[in-house]
């Protein structure tokens, strides 16, 4: 079997009215840069845009997603969400040529000669192109043997995956948050992660808004359900040491991101003053990153992003590194990769998936059978590769991306 040719599609589709209100984030992220009040500025004036390579805007109303699709002179092909903007032009014009002509098959190979011929690109834009085109390799070899992807990596370890209420886009108004909590655990959930709204540039009173949104979900669902907290990168690592001090008698199950990744002496340092566990690494990349993280002891759990960290072909050897160091993987959300992925790792190593509640109540539309937790568990869907097949009722628009 040949690669014929990698392209890359652009899929538009119309939500329905009350999925696209429900999903409409109320409050959004905190970024590293909301030190600065101009890009804040920019960002408010954008609605919320945050100008990085992972966020697409999204027009109101519809979902438009892209999609890389590897395709082989035996007709099988292989479908990965991934390519807009950036990456698109590097999987065109540094990548395809490459993988034209070459065994599916090979994927390790194949893996291995694109990062070796990218030396600009061990991570960023670059990286996240490699992974998305290895996913589509792992989808396409999965459909030809007519096997889940998670079967070619060793088979499930469980039936289905415990997965987590990701709370990103939900009011962090204390009240609402609560009322909220409660209504996931109401859904079967047994453990969530709330998002800080409030950093370094916020002052005092931020702070206190960000112990009220704590104190409040915890008075709300009590100490039995696992709370997680995600600060995404946008404390410094005095801000994070006082509130991480102040955070403990919460009992979270871990803080994510509390400083900036490349920051792995102070993600060390809080961990050993403060006896939180930390979770690090959703934009880390390949087993060299994820090799620094550990070495530092910068980490408790490491969350690697399935279409950034190098695809399946890295993190099924990121997950050996993390048993070895007897830590845990619980990766970023992404897509049901993810879920294939986890499932073929031991449950002490892999033992609950992030579910994005909001993202996730659009952009499961744009597939038949869209991943959605029952009872707080995930199941990987009853077909070849990684099982995704577009919704062909909801798309009005398909195109090819040029670049
Ligand atoms: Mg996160």
């Amino acid at each position: 079997m040949k690669i014929t040719d990698i392209r890359i599609l652009e899929v538009t589709a119309q939500i329905p009215v009350e999925d696209a209100a429900a999903a409409r984030p109320v409050d959004g992220l905190l970024s590293p840069a909301f030190l600065y009040p101009a890009y804040r500025e920019k960002v408010a004036q954008a609605g919320g845009h945050l100008f990085f390579s992972g966020q697409p805007p999204q027009p109101p109303g519809r979902l438009v997603g892209t999609f890389v699709v590897v395709e082989t002179d035996a007709g099988v092909t292989g479908l990965c969400p991934g390519g807009a903007g950036p990456q698109g032009h590097v999987i065109t014009h540094n990548l395809k040529p490459l993988l034209l002509g070459a065994d599916p098959f090979r994927v390790e190979m194949l893996w291995d000669m694109m990062y070796r011929s990218q030396v600009l690109g061990r991570s960023g834009v670059i990286m996240m192109a490699i992974s998305v085109l290895d996913c589509a390799l792992w989808d396409l070899i999965g459909k030809a043997r007519g096997e889940t992807v998670c079967s070619c990596l060793g088979g499930p370890t469980r039936d289905a995956m415990p997965a987590y209420a990701s709370a990103l886009g939900y009011s962090v108004d204390p009240a609402a948050a609560a009322a909220q909590a409660t209504r996931f655990v109401e859904e079967g959930y047994t453990a969530m992660k709330w998002f800080f709204r409030r950093g370094p540039a916020d002052g005092v009173a931020g702070l206190q808004e960000n112990l009220a949104l704590v104190r409040a979900i915890r008075d709300a669902v009590g100490y039995d359900v696992d709370l997680m907290l995600d600060a995404w990168s946008g404390w410094t690592r005095e801000y994070a040491l006082k509130i991480l001090t102040r955070l403990h008698r919460y009992e979270p199950r871990w803080v994510e991101e509390p400083t900036l990744t490349d920051d792995v002496d102070t993600l060390a340092f809080l961990r050993k003053a403060t006896g939180i566990r930390i979770s690090e690494g959703e934009r880390e990349f390949t087993i060299w990153g994820f090799h620094r993280l550990i070495e530092k002891e910068a980490a408790d759990i490491l969350s690697p992003s399935l279409t950034y960290c190098g695809g399946f072909s890295q993190f099924r050897k990121i997950a050996a590194l993390a048993e070895v160091a007897g830590l845990e993987v619980i990766p970023h959300d992404g897509f049901v990769g993810v879920l294939h992925a986890m499932l073929s790792q031991s449950p002490a190593l892999c033992p609950m998936g992030e579910y994005l509640i909001k993202a996730n109540l659009t952009r499961q539309r744009l597939f038949q059978d869209g991943l959605y937790p029952r009872n707080g568990f995930l199941t990987l869907p009853d077909r070849p590769g990684l099982g995704l097949v577009l919704n062909e009722d909801l798309i009005t628009q398909t195109r090819v991306l040029t670049f």
